[in-house]
């Protein structure tokens, strides 16, 4: 969502404190409403973003379940049960709803397949059979490993010359003035495609519209309220059911819709102020649904943002937050607050690489430890190196990639509002009011993880506490440097001028850098195996597939060994190796990152006995086959016999055999009875007519064992 500046709110919100505000709740729906109903719901997961008037995030997340109906989930519980999901993975929420409630409350959730990432897909398979897989490097650079998990990497995904197919709907609402035409939907809609254009250098070719239709409706104000994000969803599903052609989907691909709201809606009595809102997608061929309020270029090119995977740009104000974070703050960027008058900057030079848009030449990736210099070009210019990028951690031991640029405020920065004077003290919405500076420098940030990463590929500035009666600054210049809280880098400033020279210096740290093999079977012992660039590592490895951890062992010269479950059930395993090291020690660097174990399946074994050692034509034979379990895995299921490739029996069922023998020489007198379980099938063959070598085949009903052809010593002659 894109909300306005704090100028423009704070009228708006006098304005709306003296007017009743709508009951937006009275318009969610029966189905949503059952109370005290658990229920469960399997589909897509989608999450659409913006802010409220007062500064906090709003976030409507959603599943759309296989009929293409969206399911409104309470964002709060949502993003806590699914802090492991992404946009357009498909989950099983359980969810209980309130007579009260806006959107259901989520009990728990299970990602049940993640989004699919072909080229993975594609990697896998080339890495079968005992291969050895990379581990933190399945992007380009640095940065790519943990781009890759964020799902903001695209590559491959380059549309150059694909334009998105868009459907434009402009809300007719007689209640309520500032109605779009379809020429001035076009006209903003056009606004945002230049932007991207520009930005992407052209690999994106825009939106184009494929059809655009006026849509005649009422409180349409008072139902897009924030206090009831569920309905987002349902206007969307009205919208988009115009459109019986579309397919209106995060997926590459999927097809954009837009609708225009009335602009008088922004200070309509219940409106929430904000002035766009968009579903995130998962790169730059997504597709995703949009409102307009506003039609100015800020606004339209942050919601294609929104739809492109990317999420908010943020500041950190030290500690004057819980949690240090201003979501929206980061007005170096186009998905950071729209400050009314001024045009979209650059597009960040990571996001650039998020992206996939940026030509290597152009992106610095440090990846050693020590100090590195960089002469970096404005993030505006079409050459020169323009993004410094490094691997450090975050507070909480997780790793985090920063990068560096060189904000000049010409070009096409100079009407942008960090470039103006008034931009050196700018005071923002946090409970403390604070004033920073976003005055032309060099901006150091880091891409966002954890839950904000949820809401897309999101970037985070770091600020410098007031000194020397200077408000925070969220910019460096020549004689000045920001050092990590933590000590683990710090970035100075050299010379400013035409280019910004940068010192930036990384402790050392440990990286694992082998792994797994990737290929097992099921019951069958394996280990995590990896390496560390530095000998002298210390710490812990953990393997985890979701919250469950699968093992843990210590680094010990270099090397970690962690033995795995050999009850993995067979089929595609995402596990997350994450590494602690000890931190003010060597210097450390935790690496972690999805690991696809392909599970296969096992095979049974099979005694296969005859009544006769010879089987004769013209008659049938009795075959005995007797299964062993792999683990706890039951060889139930069905065999049936083969002479050569012909079949020559019915499918016999394998039963289950519990064979009690009495203790003959117990010492107690009430000794157990000793239990045998066999797995047996008994078949008995059709005449047989031809001379051949006698097989079984074995179809499991366990999904951990494999369908399995036995040869046998027996011939029918
Ligand atoms: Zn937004």
């Amino acid at each position: 969502m894109r909300r306005r500046s704090p100028v423009i709110l704070l009228a708006a919100a006098l304005a709306v404190s003296t007017v009743p505000v709508a009951a937006a709740s009275a318009s969610s729906t029966a189905d949503h409403s059952s109370a005290g109903q658990d229920r469960v719901v399997t589909g897509e997961l989608w999450i659409a973003e913006g802010q409220t008037r007062t500064g906090s995030e709003i976030t409507a997340m959603a599943v759309r379940d296989s009929s293409g109906t969206f399911v409104a989930l309470d964002a709060e519980s949502g993003l806590r049960v699914l802090r492991d999901a992404q946009v357009g993975d498909t989950v099983s929420v359980t969810l209980r709803s309130g007579p009260e409630a806006a959107a259901s409350t989520v009990i728990s959730g299970d990602v049940l397949a993640p989004a699919q990432d072909d080229e993975q897909d594609g990697q896998q398979a080339a890495a079968e059979d005992e291969a050895q897989t990379e581990l933190s490097t399945s992007g380009p650079g640095v940065a790519g490993g943990l781009l890759d998990v964020q799902r903001a990497a695209t590559s491959g995904g380059a549309t150059a010359g694909v334009p998105h197919r868009t459907f434009v709907t402009y809300i007719d609402d007689a209640a309520v003035g500032g109605d779009y035409s379809e020429a001035s939907a076009r006209q903003v809609l056009q606004l945002g495609t230049d932007y991207w254009k520009r930005e992407t250098r052209g690999v994106l070719s825009g939106w184009n519209v494929a059809a655009a239709k006026k849509w005649t409706r009422t409180s349409t104000c008072s139902v897009l309220s924030d206090s009831n994000p569920n309905t987002l969803y349902a206007v969307w599903g009205a919208a988009a059911a115009q459109y019986p052609s579309a397919n209106f989907t995060w997926k590459p691909g999927g097809d954009t819709l837009v609708v225009f709201v009335p602009a008088d809606c922004f200070s309509a009595a219940g409106w929430p102020g904000w002035t766009g809102m968009t579903t995130i997608g998962t790169g730059l061929r997504s597709g995703g649904f949009s409102f307009i309020v506003v039609g100015d270029e800020g606004t339209m090119a942050h919601e294609l943002g929104h739809e492109l995977g990317l999420g908010h740009s943020n500041v950190e104000l030290g500690s004057t937050l819980s949690s240090h974070i201003l979501e929206y703050g980061g007005i170096h960027s186009v998905m950071g607050i729209d400050v009314n008058g001024y045009s979209a900057p650059a597009l960040d030079a990571a996001l650039q690489y998020g992206l996939g848009v940026i030509p290597a030449s152009q992106a610095t990736t440090i990846t050693k430890p020590g100090t590195s210099t960089v002469t970096l070009s404005p993030v505006s210019a079409s050459s020169g190196v323009r993004t410094a990028m490094f691997r450090s951690v975050g507070a909480d031991g997780a790793p985090v990639i920063y990068a560096v640029e060189y904000r000049d405020g010409k070009g096409v920065d100079a009407t942008a509002a960090y470039a103006v004077p008034a931009a050196a003290a700018f005071p923002l919405w946090d409970p403390a009011s604070t004033t920073v500076s976003y005055a032309p420098g060099v901006r150091v940030y880091r891409l966002e993880a954890g839950e904000l990463a949820q809401k897309g590929l999101g970037s985070t500035t770091m600020t410098n506490p007031p000194a020397g009666g200077k408000p925070r600054t969220a910019t460096f210049t020549s004689g000045t440097s920001y050092k990590d809280p933590a000590g683990n880098f710090t970035v100075s400033v050299g010379a400013v001028g035409a280019t910004a020279a940068v010192t930036i210096t990384t402790r050392a740290f440990a990286v694992l850098n082998a792994l797994a093999k990737s290929t097992t079977t099921y019951g069958k012992k394996r280990s995590f195996v990896g390496t560390f660039s530095n000998a002298a590592a210390t710490g812990t490895v953990t393997v985890a597939e979701g919250s469950k951890v699968l093992g843990r062992a210590s680094v010990s010269a270099g090397r970690v060994t962690v033995p795995l479950p050999k009850n993995l059930k067979a089929g595609e395993h995402t596990l997350w190796v994450s590494y602690s090291g000890t931190p003010g020690a060597t210097g450390f660097l935790p690496e972690r990152g999805p690991v696809t174990l392909v599970v296969k399946k096992a095979k049974a074994k099979a005694k296969i006995t005859a009544t006769k050692s010879r089987l004769k034509r013209g008659r049938t034979a009795k075959v005995t086959v007797q299964l062993k379990k792999v683990l706890k895995a039951k060889p139930t299921g069905k065999v049936l016999v083969k002479v050569g490739k012909k079949t020559v029996s019915k499918k016999a069922k394998v039963v289950k055999k519990v064979k009690v023998t009495k203790k003959k020489h117990g010492k107690k007198k009430h000794a157990k009875a000793k239990k045998k379980v066999t797995f047996v099938a008994k078949v008995t063959t059709k005449k047989l007519t031809k001379k051949g070598k006698v097989r079984v085949v074995f179809t499991p009903k366990n999904k951990n064992l494999a369908k399995k052809t036995y040869s046998t010593k027996y011939k029918v002659r």
